[in-house]
């Protein structure tokens, strides 16, 4: 890998570091304004989080990091762009997400709240009272819950999310909930947070992703999260954008001359290259920022389908494996201490059984993290292969190929996942809503931004830290372009 040299990056009015997601949605809205644009992006592979290869076998094509898209699939910004134009689909399996219990039953996110509540018996009418307005209202939520920290625009749901979402998700599955299937189902869910569960604002996650489940579901990219990132390169290469590939930038000096640079950057990215040309408070702010805990990272290359003991499992997606609400609970709890769980909470994902693309033919991947203290160095293959042969014995048996990666290694392959963190800083309040500072996009150097997911709207592959990161920038440097941002698909699907 290079080093930046500016001689070396062609000439443009906006930089962009950084060709994540988010640095690829600025990089589009700057082009669609008018702007020329040149992403420089470290590694050779562009993507970011959003990218997938053959990481055990061949023939075997995995999502080194993220796989599930219901925030991608959503999203306003996506939605406005021509992406199956250029190569992207998205598969969506019959049902978001299951999870499995030791007595062979499971809770399944079904495409409706109804079919879903059925299968959590008692509890029925209660999943129905609080998914069933997000779900039936999901774009007016994602309107509010998408965006930068502003008044609501749709009042009625706000309150209506709000007054749940500020509960720690173990109150509120306690107080909502009467039996353990519906527990600890909307526990999987909301531990997608990566806090621990007596945490304010974790209920909010857990709700989400449950009306999302609904609303459009769960789906992986055809051919893999690497379609994203191509899809999205495709369309800047059309607006005239450039990308230049396996080029580092250490310092804001090795870059070219231009009125805009956009960091696809957390922080302490930020704050090496920037380094001494930021203002003292500015830069202990961004060494207040606090990341969050991390992923440890697996893939299998099997010879089979997941021998699931629960047979829902083979209509989803995606699988939380971490048994009951007190369990997953306790595991998040330890993996916020530093202790890494005995038991981790784990989130799989099986692509292959809903697109052929991915493995040879009668061969599976299978995708997965378990959650680990920032900058865990403990192997945990061990522990996340013993809570999958808990709910599907014989998994072992089907391994032919393995990929492993720690917190460390996960940082080696995309300098945002600093210490594992996948979220690019935790979403603890408030900085769940205020981030990276209260500047939000902007930074004090003149024309150099922030876009990445330490920004609002934070973690998930959306583009929206991107957009709303360019708007800025265009509002600011180039005002009489922003007339030229095309509008955000918002409204329904
Ligand atoms: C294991 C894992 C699982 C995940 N699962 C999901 C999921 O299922 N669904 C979902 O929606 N989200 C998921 N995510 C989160 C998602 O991937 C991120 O939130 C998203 O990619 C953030 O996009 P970004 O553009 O802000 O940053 P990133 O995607 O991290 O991109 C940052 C880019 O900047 C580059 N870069 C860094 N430093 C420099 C430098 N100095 N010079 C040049 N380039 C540099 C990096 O190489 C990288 O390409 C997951 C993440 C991980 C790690």
């Amino acid at each position: 890998m290079k080093i930046a040299k500016a001689a070396e990056i062609p000439d443009a009015e906006v930089v962009v570091v950084g060709s994540g997601p988010n640095g690829l949605a600025a990089a589009i809205t700057m082009a669609r304004a008018g702007c020329s644009v040149v992403v420089v992006e470290a590694e050779e592979q562009i993507g970011g989080g959003a990218r997938s290869g053959e990481l055990t076998l061949p023939g075997f094509q995995h999502d080194l990091f993220s796989a599930v898209y219901p925030l991608g699939i959503s999203s306003p910004f996506f939605r406005s762009l021509p992406l199956r134009e250029h190569g992207l689909e998205w598969v969506t399996p019959a049902a978001a997400v299951v999870h499995p219990f030791d007595d062979g039953t499971a809770a399944v996110l079904e495409g409706t709240v109804e079919d879903t509540g059925r299968g959590l018996g008692d509890d029925a009418r209660a999943y129905k009272r609080l998914v069933g307005p997000l779900a039936a209202e999901w774009q007016e939520l994602l309107d509010d819950v998408l965006a930068p920290p502003r008044l609501p625009r749709h009042w009625l749901s706000a309150m209506q999310f709000g007054s749940s979402a500020f509960w720690p998700a173990e109150t509120l599955a306690r107080a909502d909930f009467s039996g353990e299937p519906a527990r600890a189902f909307f526990a999987g869910n909301a531990a997608h947070s990566m806090l621990p569960l007596h945490k304010t604002f974790t209920a909010a996650f857990g709700m989400v992703l449950c009306a999302s489940g609904h609303a459009v579901g769960w789906p992986f990219a055809k051919g893999g999260a690497q379609k994203i990132s191509d899809a999205l390169a495709s369309y800047l290469r059309s607006l005239g954008g450039k990308v230049v590939t396996g080029t580092r930038v250490d310092s804001l000096g090795e870059l070219p001359p231009a009125k805009v640079v956009l960091c696809d950057l957390t922080p302490r990215q930020l704050l090496k290259i920037a380094g001494e040309r930021l203002p003292y408070l500015y830069r202990r702010m961004l060494k207040r920022y606090r990341y969050g805990i991390a992923a440890f990272k697996m893939d299998w290359a099997l010879d089979g389908p997941v021998p699931w003991r629960a047979e829902a499992c083979r209509r989803a997606g995606t699988i939380h494996v971490g048994g009951t609400l007190k369990e997953i609970a306790q595991a998040e709890w330890q993996a916020w201490r530093g202790r890494a769980p005995e038991k981790p909470f784990g989130i799989l994902a099986q692509p292959s059984l809903f697109d052929d693309t991915r493995a040879p033919s009668g061969k599976h991947v299978l995708w997965g993290y378990a959650h680990v203290p920032n900058g865990c160095t403990v192997d945990m293959s061990e522990r996340v292969e013993t809570q999958i042969e808990r709910f599907a014995p014989g998994f072992r048996q089907r391994i032919i190929g393995r990929s492993v990666m720690g917190p460390a290694q996960l940082e080696s392959r995309n300098a945002n996942l600093v210490g594992g963190d996948i979220n690019a800083g935790s979403p603890v309040f408030p900085q769940l809503f205020v981030r990276p500072t209260h500047k939000l996009y902007a930074t004090p150097l003149e024309g150099v931004y922030m876009c990445s997911a330490s920004t609002p709207p934070g973690g998930g592959v959306h583009g929206m830290c991107g957009f709303f990161a360019a708007e800025a920038a265009l509002k600011k440097v180039f005002p009489e372009r922003v007339a030229n941002i095309a509008p955000l698909a918002w409204g329904s699907r």
